[in-house]
């Protein structure tokens, strides 16, 4: 299968259309959680209010982040070229949904995607957990196999495989995971290239 030939998108936020600005060893730190830990499955174990302060503190930083995001290279043209091509496009993210959408409107691209194809942490369980690609799938009316999921960290490419998806993976320049990525582009206009050729 070409990529040209995939009409269903699925893109990682954080690092992958945006410039990565989270620093994680810090918000650790920040929120008492050790170095090893994931952070989403942390908060999870934790007492409830525990945990309930703790997210608010998560997405407070998290708006800070989002209000002065930068788009990464080429994401803009990548994401409006698929849009304008009548692709269907979606985006699956461990940040919370409100500040995906707060992310998109920073960078320009928020008017390509449907709200309801915007999925948070709140609306699936999180990558590397296949939920989110198969609640995408499912809401589209097409099988997993006729999307790719586009990222930046192995949980996004773990997450497609889990899921049955095609794989991408984008913004790092050597692929240290070749065998969950079916593509990989040093950055999105790489990406677009590989899209259109
Ligand atoms: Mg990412």
């Amino acid at each position: 299968m070409s990529l040209r030939d995939i009409r269903h998108w699925v893109f990682d936020m954080d690092g992958t259309l945006t410039v990565a600005v989270h620093d994680f060893a810090a918000i650790r730190v920040a929120l008492d959680i050790p170095p090893e830990d994931d952070i989403l499955t942390h908060l999870a174990g934790l007492p409830a209010e525990v945990a309930a302060a703790k997210h608010a503190w998560l997405l407070e930083h998290e708006r800070e982040l989002a209000v002065a995001s930068r788009a990464a290279e080429g994401a803009v043209e990548l994401v409006r070229s698929l849009a304008a091509r009548g692709h269907t496009l979606g985006i699956l993210t461990r940040n919370a949904r409100e500040l995906a959408h707060i992310t998109l409107e920073a960078i320009g691209i928020a008017d390509c995607f449907a709200t309801a194809d915007v999925l948070g942490r709140d609306n699936a369980l999180p990558k590397p957990d296949p939920d989110g690609l198969l609640k995408l799938a499912s809401g589209w009316g097409v099988s997993p196999s006729q999307m790719v999921m586009v990222g930046d960290y192995r949980f996004d490419l773990d997450c497609g495989r889990a899921a049955g998806a095609h794989t991408v993976l984008v913004n790092l320049p050597e692929n240290p995971w070749p065998d969950l990525a079916d593509w990989h582009a040093p950055t999105c206009s790489d990406l677009l290239d590989l899209a259109t050729r």
